[in-house]
Parts: C-alpha cells; structure tokens; sequence
C-alpha cells in the first residue's frame, strides 16, 4: 500500500474467517482525489444530522457499536494481531476491549452533557450550551490502532461532532472494523471515516479548513509539525505524543510487583507503548536482587507465533521500528551500559528480538534520553529520594511515572512532584477509561478518556439574556 495507491488483493488474516477486500484499504488520499467533497458532502453533513439528535440517542448508538465490538472480541483481535504482530494472547484483553469500553462509557455520559444556568442580578441570567467542535480529525500510532481509533471517536461523537480518521500507514486495517460497525451501530453514513495514507495525507486533512480539531496520537516531531500547522488557524489539538517515564523502586517495594511493572511497562506489546516506564530508577540496595529475579522471569517469556495463545512476546510491529530498537541496543552497550541479557535479533521471518535489559545506566546515556519505543529496558542506581525525584523530571518528556514502595506516604510525596500526566502508585501502565490519560511538557497537550475528554471535544457558548431593558451612554 502506498501514498497513491491500492492493494491488488484481498488481505487473509489468519483465523480471521474471511477475507478483507482490497477495496476496503484504498485508494489513498492525494493532492488531486483529495477531498472538499469528503468533508463537505459527507463528514460535515452527517454531522450536521448526527448534532442534531438527542446525547441520550447518539450514546445509544455507542453503546450498540460496544456490544457489537464485544461479541466480535475475537475477530477483532485476530485482527488486531494481524496488523500490529501483537501476541493474541494480548489483544483478546487489551485492544477491542478497551475500544468497547470507551464506546460504552461516552454513550453512556452522552445523553448529560449539558450546560449551565448562573443567575444575575436583576433577575437576569447567563445559560452555557456545550456545543460541538463539526469535523475532528483524528490521526493514529502504529501500537494500538483499534484502541487510538475508539478513544479519538469515542468522545468527539458523544459530544456531537463528526470524526476523519487517518490510522498509521503501517496498521490500517482495524479502523476499517470500527467504521464498519458504527454503521451497523446506526450511525449515519459520513460521521466516521477512515482515510488511508501516510504522514503527507496526515498534513493534508490537518490543513484542510473544514477541520475544527486535531487530535494526533505519534511522536513528539510529528507532534511539533501538527501542532503548529493547527495553530496557523487556531484549531483545536490533542496531542498524545511520546515519553520515556521514570519509574522509581525504592528498597522496601514490593519486589515481585515491581518486577511485574517493570515487565508490563518495557515489554507487553513487544515495548512498543507510549507511557513505558524505560527508565527504571531501582534503589541500590536491593538492585541486584531486583536485576537477578528480573532476568529469571524474562527467562520465562514465551516468544512465538502472535496467533497461538501460549506466545507472550511478539515481534516488533515494522522492520523499522526493529532497526531502531536495535540500533540503540548498539548504544547501549557502545556507551557502556551493562547488557544483563537480550537485545539480540531473532532469526525468524518478521521483525523479531529478545527483550533487552541493560543496567548499570547513567541519566547522559542516549538509552536513558531517548524514546525507542521497542523491548529495551534502562536500570538505573539511586539511594537519594530528593536526587531521585530530579533525575525522574530531567527529561523534555513527561508523559507517565511510578513508584514502587510500601510506604503510602513516601509515596504520594514523590508522585506529587514528578512531573508527568499519568502516575501510578505501587502499579504501571493501567488506562482506564474513567481516568484521565495524556502528558505534560513534550509528551502532549489535551487529555483522553473520562470526563475530561469532552472539555477537548465540545466548546461552551454563554448566552447573557436580559428580562429588563437595555440602556446606553446616548
Ligand atoms: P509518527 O509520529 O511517526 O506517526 C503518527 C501518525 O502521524 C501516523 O499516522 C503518521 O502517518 C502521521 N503523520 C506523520 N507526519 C505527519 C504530518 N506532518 N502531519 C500529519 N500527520 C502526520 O508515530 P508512530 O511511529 O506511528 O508511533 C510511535 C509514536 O507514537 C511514539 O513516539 C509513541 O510514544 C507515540 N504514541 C503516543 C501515545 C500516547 O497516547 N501518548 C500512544 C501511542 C503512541
């Protein structure tokens, strides 16, 4: 699949029972079938219709796409795994589960989204109407393309708005589903569409003036782009973007738990998660303890086919992306981290490596900086909780952080200075919908899931009505 054109055949996920047209992928959007009349004919009005429903009937819509996700979990998952190489044993519980879940949960706060009344003086009063964005258009990541796509649509179609999804060029397979089965959900034809192409196609929706919001999950240098092209004409963004998270095991955590965050934060979806937690501060009194039994468990890790469920570590989404973690494993160990095991390329068709572990990192090494977004963990020494908490913070990033240990009041304390948007105590990498998810400094602006989602998909219009007369200077 490319910028300008389609695939010649029909696509066979394994287990998947059907095949996927080739229409369905393409053609892709250029300079010249790009289009006013995609958003002008079909997202602008179909928003237009969809506005104008009650919340309650636009949440009933939702809900129905939830229920429909949930009973295709399987389907959907084998999907899933599919277009990202994630292990199905991963995507049966955390792809189009948590896409159900944020279906469910704006259908359900849909029907009470409402506004104010402030009384004045004089018996006059102020009413606020939370009034859609129009068309919002959403651009997703590589790593959880079922999950970007619902947490985008979810909440911009509660509050009333239409949605354009561009999903990564390297997965653009399972945002086809979710339009397929708002359709089938009862929403009108137009309110969700899914446009395919690469980071240019991206550009070109973002620029398009018929665009009121977007809404980008990527990296922090498509962030800046994006970003910037929206503020030339004052739209509304989200940006989710990068991290490289801090989390901090103090001597007195539980130390299977930490392990099991540890774990879960560097190398569930093969290290290929936003929040991870890459920068693992371990308290130095109990480092080669915590080192030891880290690598006894990872020993324990079952590397093979995604689609047989016993398999809970797979391949890297891209052979890019593989180069990358790679070549920072090169890094690693060219700056002298020490490599306590992993990091080596397996010789398998696909894009496959053994999940690294480097300890004996210092805060200068391009391992302790740098996003690598693959299976390459960075331990590093502390004894100091002050020196700890400033080591954590120096990064451009602030996406996520946690912190391990048994003492409830160590712990809020150090959390209350760390500065990222996401925060664990005593557990890492958990996004409900119900909590607010998104970073601070490079790693984004806006929020996604709860109830703060819909402050950065609606706007609030104030209306002043005046019972007595109005009066002038002259
Ligand atoms: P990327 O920035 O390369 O691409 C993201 C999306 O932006 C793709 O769809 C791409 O086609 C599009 N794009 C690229 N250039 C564009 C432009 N100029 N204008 C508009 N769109 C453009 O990111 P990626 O490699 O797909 O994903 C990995 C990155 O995403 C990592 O940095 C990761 O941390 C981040 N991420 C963040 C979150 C979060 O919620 N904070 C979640 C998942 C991934």
């Amino acid at each position: 699949m490319g910028g300008s054109g389609t695939l010649d055949t029909a696509i066979s996920p394994p287990g998947l029972g059907r095949d996927i047209p080739a229409h369905a992928v393409g053609p892709a959007l250029t300079a010249d079938n790009w289009a006013g009349d995609l958003l002008a004919t079909s997202a602008a009005a179909a928003q237009a219709e969809w506005a104008a429903l009650t919340g309650t009937e636009r949440g009933r819509v939702l809900r129905r796409a939830a229920e429909i996700i949930r009973g295709r979990n399987r389907e959907l998952s084998v999907l899933e795994s599919f277009d990202t190489g994630k292990p199905l044993q991963e995507t049966l519980v955390a792809d189009a589960t948590s896409g159900a879940d944020a279906l469910e949960y704006f259908g359900g706060l849909a029907g009470s989204l409402t506004g104010e009344h402030i009384p004045l003086s004089g018996g006059d009063f102020v009413y606020t109407v939370r009034e859609p964005l129009g068309v919002c258009l959403g651009i997703g990541a590589w790593n959880y393309p079922t999950q970007i796509a619902c947490w985008k649509a979810a909440p911009a179609l509660a509050c009333g708005n239409a949605m354009i999804f561009k999903p990564s060029e390297t997965t653009p397979l399972c945002a086809l589903k979710i339009a397929e089965i708002l359709i089938e959900a009862g929403a009108p034809a137009g309110l969700f569409n899914v446009v395919q192409g690469f980071g240019e196609t991206g550009a070109m929706l973002s620029g398009h003036p018929g665009i009121a919001k977007v809404s980008l999950t990527g990296s922090v240098p498509t962030g800046r782009k994006v970003a910037a092209q929206a503020a030339g004409a004052m739209k509304h963004v989200t940006m989710e973007l990068g991290g490289k998270s801090p989390l901090i095991i103090f001597d007195d955590a539980d130390l299977e738990s930490a392990i099991s965050a540890a774990i879960n934060g560097n190398f569930y979806s093969s290290g290929q998660i936003c929040s991870n937690g890459t920068r693992v501060f371990v308290h130095r009194a109990i480092k080669e303890a915590f080192l030891a039994r880290l690598a006894e468990r990872l020993g324990n890790a079952v590397i093979g086919d995604p689609m047989d469920e016993a398999t809970n570590f797979g391949p890297m989404t891209s052979a890019a992306q593989l180069d990358i973690a790679l070549s920072y494993v090169a890094k690693g160990v060219a700056e002298g981290a020490r490599l306590v095991m992993g990091g080596d390329r397996i010789d398998r068709p696909g894009f496959w490596m053994t999940p690294a572990i480097f300890a004996d990192v210092t805060d200068s090494m391009a391992i302790a900086r740098e996003e690598i977004f693959g299976p390459v963990m960075s331990v590093l020494d502390f004894e100091d909780e002050a020196d700890v908490i400033a080591r954590a913070n120096d990064t451009e990033f602030g996406l996520a952080g946690g912190v391990f240990t048994r003492d409830l009041a160590r712990a809020h304390r150090v959390i209350g200075q760390i500065r990222a948007g996401s925060c664990y105590i005593n557990t890492y990498n958990l996004t409900p919908v119900e909590a607010p998810f998104g970073g601070v400094k490079a790693s984004g602006v806006g929020r996604e899931n709860s109830k703060e989602a819909i402050n950065h998909y609606s706007e609030v219009k104030s209306v002043y009505v005046c019972l007595g007369e109005t009066e002038a200077a002259f």
